[in-house]
Order: structure tokens, then sequence, then C-alpha cells
């Protein structure tokens, strides 16, 4: 089970903070796309999301774009963002941590892997011994793999919640 546990819980990538990084020791994150920083419906980064990185790598913090996506999806994504990115990057596979490593001369423990889904983004990193951090899915349309990877989740999210209580964001509703 560990393998799937990411090691902490954010509701969205807003939630993460330079500050934060900075005390837990990662100096670099890889972020995934699809239902993390945008839906999929969506081909460009909005503002905020432009902001959020610009926030991060303003505090020396490297950031990666890393996406199972094809080329054309990434490329557009990132065009004029100015950042390092990978597309088709075969998570959970961690080829992508490892350019990273490679890129900000840092060791994978110091690269942190942001993205929706258990089975790619939270696997890759704990495979590639990174730190995982699992944000919820911005809830754009899914394929019925990605619909039938939900299913799986929910088990393993549940035991999650509970073993790890402090690790996880509780229910804005419930705040
Ligand atoms: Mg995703």
């Amino acid at each position: 089970m560990a393998l799937f546990s990411p090691k902490k819980h954010f509701h969205s990538i807003y939630d993460i903070t330079p500050e934060f990084l900075h005390t837990v020791g990662v100096r670099a994150l890889v972020l995934d796309i699809d239902n993390t920083l945008v839906t999929y419906q969506t081909p460009r980064p909005t503002d905020k999301v432009v902001e959020w990185i610009n926030l991060m790598r303003s505090h020396g913090v490297g950031v990666t774009i890393a996406s199972n996506n094809d080329r054309a999806r990434v490329e557009e994504f990132c065009r004029g963002l100015d950042v390092f990115f990978t597309y088709k990057s075969g998570k959970p596979g961690s080829k992508c941590i490892k350019l990273s490593c490679k890129r900000w001369g840092i060791l994978p423990r110091e690269v942190a892997v942001v993205g929706d889904q258990i089975f790619t983004d939270v696997l890759c990193a704990n495979l590639g011994g990174a730190v995982s951090y699992l944000v919820d899915s911005l809830g754009g349309r899914e394929n019925a793999f990605i619909k039938f990877k939900r299913l799986l989740e929910k088990p393993i999210i549940r035991s999650y919640k509970k073993h790890h209580p402090d690790e996880f964001s509780e229910d804005k509703n419930e705040a």
C-alpha cells in the first residue's frame, strides 16, 4: 500500500507554497497537467497557474512539467511559459524524476511529484524515490480508463485518510 500512498494531500496546487516546500526540503516540482493544473479541455495555463508557477520559480523552486499526454498538448500548454517539460512521460515510470534531478542537480528526495492520480503521479513519485503530493482532480471529463482507475483509487484514499489524518486536507465543506 505504501507505494500508493501520497506523502501529503492538498486540495489544489495553490495550497502548496514555497515556504512549505522550503521547510520540508523540496527543491523542485514535477507537475502533472491534466486535472492538476487545468482540466483536459483547457489547452493553455490560466493566469492563476502562470502566477503560481512563477511564484515557485521566484523562490528558487525548480519546475518541470511532466505529462503522459502527447507532444501537441504539452507543447501548446508550455508555450510561453519558458518551462522545462516532458511529454509522453511514461508515469508511473520515473524518467521525469531523473530528468528533473539532472536538470536541477538535486536528489530524487528533493523532488515532489504533484498530480491528481494515484496510479500515475503518486506511484511515479514513490517508485522514483521522490516526494508525492496528491491534489484533488479538477474534475474535467475523463476517459473510461481513468474512470476505472478512479474506482480503484477510492479505497486507497479512504485508507490513507484514516491512517494519515494529519497529511490529508479535510473536505472544504467540513472545515
Ligand atoms: Mg492528471
